[in-house]
C-alpha cells in the first residue's frame, strides 16, 4: 500500500510517500511567501511559485507525476490536537473534519493549517481513504496525576488539562530504542527526549506514556527554538500589571518570541552554539539553561518511573548535536547514567540506525535515532485500513478481588518456618487455588483484614489491590501487569507468625487468560492490548481498553478485572466480554 503522509505548517508543507516501510519520495515546501516558497526535494532546494499552504497542496500531483511517483492508495495526515476524543487514529469524513474544526481552541497555532491540508487533500484526492493521525494520542495513556492541573473546577470542566505532544515521534523512537536494544517496549523505562524547534520529553514506562513535558498547549517545557517552555503563570499578572501587556500579546511573545531566539537572538542551535564557542555569554547561558531544563525532566521522569533502562534523544539537536548530549547527560552518573564520548561525538544515524553511545558498564542505555514521524504516520494509515475487524467472541469476565500471590520466604516469615499453605477451593485457572489461609495488610492510613492468598507459589511475592484498596492503604499502587514489579511500592504483610514488608503492590492491569487455540481463533496475540465491551447484571455496558492478551499452554480464556472495575461496569461476581478491536494507542 503507498501512502502519501502530510505534515501541514502555517509556513511550511512537508510530505513524504512510503511503499510499505520505504519512503518512496519526499520533499517540502518551506518559507511561504508572496513572491514563493523554497522546495526541497531529496536534497535539492529550488525556488518554487506557491504562494501558500494552498498553492503547495495544489501542486503535489503533479509533483508525483514528475518524480515517476504514479499510484497513491491513501492519504495520511499529522494532526496536531486531538483533544479527549480522537484516541487511535481515525479515517477522515465529514463529521471528523467537524470534530477536528471543533479542537481549533485547544492548537489555534497548529490546527488550523492542518486542517486546512485535510480539505484540500481531501478535494484532490475524493476517492482514496484519508487518515488523521493526532500528536496527542500516545499520551492519552497518562494517568490523571499527570494530566490533570491543580486549578478551579469551573476551568478542568471547560477542558483544561494537560494532553502531550510529539506523541507520534515519541513513539516511533521509544519502539526504535526498544527494538536497538533488543528488548521489548513493556520491559523497558525509557525517557524519550525530541530537540527540535520544537522540544519535549516524554516518559515511556513499560510502552505506555506516562508523562510529557508539553501540557495543555506545545508552550509548556522544555526550552525551545522561540518557545519559552515553562514560565510561573504569576507572570502574566507580572507583565500587565508592569509593561501593561494583554493576554494575546503575552501569549504571541511566549510562543514566538522566546526560548533560544529571546535569550540570544537566534532560535537556531547551530548559530547559538558557534556563538557559544565564539565568547558570546548570552549563548552560554542559554545553552546552559537549555541543557538544564531537559536534565530536570530526564531526573523528573525517572522518578516517576520508578527507575531508567534507557534515555533516546531525537530531533534536529538531539540527533546532531553532541555537545548538547553531553550536557544534558553529564553528572547522571548517580543514576547509572554515563556517555561515552567517543561514541557520542558521532554516531551514524544513516538507514534509520539507532546507535548506543553510552559507556561501558553504564546501567542506561543511550541511544540516538533520527525520528520518522512520517514513517510512523504511514504505518498507522496502513494499519487502520488493513486492519481486519476482530471475531466476535464472547468471554467471560471474572471479578479479581484483593489478593496476594507469596513466594516461599514470604509463607515462612508469616506462617512460620516450614508452613506450607493448604489449598482450598480451585480457581477456574488449572493448578490455581485459594488458600485457606488468609493475611493482612497494612500500610501508612490502614490496614486490609482477611486477605486471599492464591497459590501456587510464585518465585517474587506480589500484593494485587483495587486503586480504592490502595488509597485505603495510604499507598500509590502503579497499574502493571503481573511480574513487572520493579520500583512498586511496600506493603506490611502480617501473618499468624510474622510480618512481612514486601515489595510488588501493584494495581493489575486489566487481562485476558487464553490458551495458543483460543487465542488463534480470536486473532489475538500474547502481549496484544485489546477493547473488550463487557456486559453485566447491573446494565452498565463499559468498553474496557487495553486488555492484556496472556496467551499461555493449559489456559482457560477468561478476561480479569478487579473491583473497580466491576463497579464501575455494573458486575457483580461475573459478567461478559466481547471483543470490540485493538486498542487504542498500542506501542
Ligand atoms: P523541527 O522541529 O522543525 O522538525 P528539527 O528537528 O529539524 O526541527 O530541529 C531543528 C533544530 O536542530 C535547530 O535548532 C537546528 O539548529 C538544530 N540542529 C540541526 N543540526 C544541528 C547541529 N549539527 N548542531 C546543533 N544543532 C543542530
Amino acid at each position: 500500500m503507498r501512502v502519501l503522509v502530510f505534515n501541514a505548517g502555517s509556513s511550511s508543507l512537508k510530505l513524504g510517500v512510503f511503499d510499505g516501510e520505504q519512503q518512496v519520495f519526499k520533499a517540502s515546501f518551506d518559507r511561504f511567501g508572496p513572491e514563493g516558497c523554497d522546495l526541497k526535494i531529496g536534497g535539492e532546494t529550488s525556488r518554487a511559485p506557491q504562494p501558500d499552504l494552498a498553492g503547495a497542496i495544489a501542486a503535489v500531483p503533479a509533483l508525483l507525476d514528475r518524480h515517476g511517483v504514479e499510484k497513491i492508495d491513501a492519504v495520511g495526515h499529522r494532526l496536531a490536537h486531538g483533544g479527549t476524543g480522537f484516541t487511535a487514529p481515525v479515517r477522515i469524513d465529514d463529521e471528523v473534519e467537524t470534530r477536528i474544526e471543533a479542537l481549533t481552541p485547544l492548537a489555534p497555532l497548529h490546527n488550523p493549517a492542518m486542517l486546512q491540508a485535510v480539505r484540500l487533500a481531501r478535494q484532490l484526492w475524493p476517492d482514496l481513504p484519508q487518515v488523521a493521525v493526532f500528536d496527542t494520542s500516545f499520551h492519552l495513556t497518562n494517568p490523571a496525576r499527570a494530566t490533570t492541573y491543580a486549578v478551579p473546577k469551573a476551568w478542568r470542566e471547560a477542558g483544561l488539562r494537560r494532553f502531550g505532544f510529539h506523541g507520534t515521534s515519541h513513539r516511533y523512537v521509544a519502539q526504535r530504542a526498544a527494538e536497538a536494544l533488543g528488548q521489548d517496549a513493556k520491559d523497558l523505562r525509557i525517557v524519550s527526549i525530541h530537540l527540535g524547534n520544537g522540544a519535549s520529553a516524554c516518559a515511556v514506562q513499560y510502552g505506555r506514556s506516562i508523562d510529557s513535558s508539553m501540557g495543555m498547549t506545545p508552550l509548556e517545557g522544555l526550552v525551545m527554538g522561540t518557545r519559552s517552555g515553562d514560565v510561573d503563570p504569576g507572570a502574566f499578572g507580572f507583565l500587565q500589571r508592569e509593561l501593561g501587556l494583554d493576554i494575546p500579546q503575552i501569549e504571541a511573545a511566549l510562543y514566538a518570541d522566546s526560548g533560544l531566539k529571546a535569550l540570544t537572538g537566534s532560535a537556531d542551535m547551530r548559530d547559538v552554539e558557534d556563538r557559544a564557542a565564539a565568547g558570546d555569554l548570552e549563548a552560554q547561558l542559554a545553552i546552559n539553561i537549555y541543557a538544564y531544563r531537559a536534565r530536570k525532566y530526564l531526573g523528573a521522569y525517572a522518578a516517576a518511573m520508578g527507575g531508567l533502562d534507557a534515555v533516546v534523544l531525537t530531533g534536529g539537536i538531539g540527533e546532531n548535536s553532541a555537545s548538547m548530549r553531553r550536557r544534558i547527560c553529564d553528572g547522571l552518573g548517580f543514576l547509572g547514567l554515563m556517555l561515552d564520548d567517543d561514541l557520542n561525538r558521532a554516531p551514524d544515524l544513516t538507514d534509520r540506525a539507532a546507535p548506543q553511545i553510552q559507556a561501558q558498564g553504564s546501567r542506561v542505555a543511550v541511544i540516538v535515532t533520527e525520528t520518522a514521524e512520517q514513517l510512523m504516520i504511514a504505518r498507522e494509515v496502513r494499519q487502520l485500513l488493513l486492519r481486519s475487524a476482530p471475531v466476535p467472541r464472547s468471554i467471560p469476565v471474572a471479578v479479581s478481588g484483593r489478593h496476594v500471590h507469596l513466594s516461599a520466604d514470604a509463607v515462612e516469615a508469616l506462617f512460620g518456618p516450614g508452613y506450607r499453605l493448604n489449598p482450598g477451593a480451585p480457581l477456574r485457572q488449572p493448578g490455581n487455588w485459594v488458600a485457606e489461609e488468609r493475611l493482612s495488610l497494612e500500610g501508612p492510613k490502614g490496614r486490609l483484614e482477611r486477605v486471599a492468598i492464591l497459590g501456587p507459589l510464585r518465585p517474587r511475592t506480589q500484593i494485587e489491590v483495587s486503586r480504592t484498596d490502595s488509597f485505603a492503604l495510604g499507598l500509590d499502587a502503579p497499574v502493571r501487569d503481573s511480574g513487572k514489579l520493579d520500583g512498586t511500592p511496600s506493603v506490611r504483610l502480617i501473618g499468624p507468625a510474622g510480618q512481612l514488608d514486601c515489595n510488588g503492590l501493584i494495581v493489575a492491569a486489566r487481562h485476558i487468560h487464553t490458551s495458543p487455540a483460543d487465542a488463534e481463533a480470536m486473532g489475538l496475540t500474547d502481549g496484544s492490548l485489546i477493547r473488550v465491551r463487557v456486559t453485566g447484571a447491573g446494565g452498565r455496558d463499559l468498553v474496557f481498553d487495553r486488555v492484556l492478551i496472556r496467551v499461555a499452554p493449559g489456559t482457560v480464556t477468561e478476561m480479569h478485572i478487579d473491583t473497580d472495575e466491576a463497579n464501575a461496569a455494573g458486575i457483580s461476581g461475573a459478567g461478559e466480554g466481547e471483543l470490540a478491536g485493538k486498542a487504542v494507542a498500542e506501542l
